[in-house]
């Protein structure tokens, strides 16, 4: 976080204040932790600070400490309203354009709060007034730990604190794994061990609490790849008629297009979510080195992200969304033979 911000940030916060913390629409570990975690230290420091969600997030996420006080918007859109009128700031984490919020972006468009900032996708909006963005980082929640840190709160990072950051830090690294991983996110992550957060338990609450219908459904994705070797790419199609089949709760489809990617010699693998209440079809995209799956999520699925990892969404069917995206590769077989 540069001195301008910092500076901003420490006016912003030098009396008590009304705030509330927001995540992305299907809050995400990263998303959830990092306002989990802010608020409480913002809680601590003597603010009162609530979550705010556009919508609800995973079961595997629910052990995050603080997480059965985080307010929906979509079940209870009245207090939400409140909330918003109330606040003096509102920290928006792990996005950078309101729209990200969905059905929040209206209430959020017309607030008089100081708006915060905290995000590492591609191409921030300018909506904020306080602003920490940088692709760089590895999660929202490693910028969450650098801001607490130039305010000069370390200490007030409890095991709970802790807890919350190393998780959306685990989630949005794939482990610890994706490039996005530096030096200092693994100082930064064994500084919250240090701090308490227990890390084996953590893992197990959100890699090792799975229902066996959601392993079934996981057998169903894989048995629908297609892969196209031409284009080192692999695809998974999902239908609402097999989520149903598989009693699809929210989250159990997390991680899913990962599998595309552990194919020898394939450098894009997509998903494509039916989801027939919202009228579209959820998209994943992941990548392997430079072939930016931004780029390709923001010209032709109305989404973005990041490099390796981006969404996006269609409005045609489950069979034309993925007939379109093989329409695409050619456009893209070059980068895609030299990724
Ligand atoms: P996922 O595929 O796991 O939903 O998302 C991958 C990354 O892309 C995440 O960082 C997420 O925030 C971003 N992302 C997912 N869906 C969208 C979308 O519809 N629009 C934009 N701009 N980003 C998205
Ligand atoms: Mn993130």
């Amino acid at each position: 976080m540069n001195s301008e911000a910092t500076g901003k940030l420490q006016q912003a916060l030098a009396s008590p204040r009304e705030i509330i913390l927001v995540p992305h629409y299907n809050p995400d570990g990263d998303a959830i932790g990092a306002c989990l975690g802010l608020c409480r230290y913002l809680g601590q420091s003597g603010h009162r600070a609530r979550v705010l969600a556009p919508n609800d997030f995973p079961q595997f996420l629910k052990w995050m400490p603080g997480s059965e006080g985080v307010l929906i918007y979509d079940r209870n859109p009245e207090t939400a309203r409140k909330a918003v009128a109330e606040a003096e700031l509102i920290f928006t984490l792990d996005f950078n354009a309101l729209d990200r919020c969905g059905p929040l972006c209206q209430l959020l468009s017309e607030a008089s709060a100081t708006f915060v900032m905290i995000d590492h996708h591609q191409a921030p909006d300018g909506y904020a007034h306080i602003q920490y963005s940088d692709v760089r980082m590895s999660s929202t929640c490693e910028m969450v730990y650098n801001t607490i840190e130039a305010l000069g709160g370390l200490d007030r990072i409890d095991a709970e604190t802790a807890s919350c950051l190393y998780a959306g830090m685990l989630t949005d690294t794939g482990s610890f794994k994706f490039a996005s991983t530096t030096p200092r996110t693994m100082r930064v992550a064994a500084d919250l061990m240090e701090r308490g957060a227990p890390h084996t338990e953590i893992h197990r609450h959100i890699y090792d609490t799975n229902r066996p219908q959601r392993l079934q459904l996981l057998g169903c994705a894989l048995s629908n790849l297609v892969i196209l070797p031409e284009y080192r790419t692999a695809y998974i199609t999902l239908s609402q008629d097999e989520l149903d089949a598989h009693g699809f709760q929210k989250g159990d489809t997390e991680g899913f297009v990962n599998y595309g990617l552990s194919i020898n010699n394939v450098v894009l693998a997509a998903i494509f979510i039916e989801n027939r209440e919202e009228g579209i079809v959820k998209i994943s995209l992941r990548s392997q080195g430079d072939f930016s799956v931004n780029d390709m999520s923001r010209k032709h699925f109305s989404g973005g992200g990041h490099i390796n990892a981006a969404g996006g969404r269609s409005e045609a069917s489950l069979e034309d969304t993925a007939a379109r995206f093989r329409a695409i590769l050619p456009e893209y077989e070059n980068q895609l033979q030299h990724a």
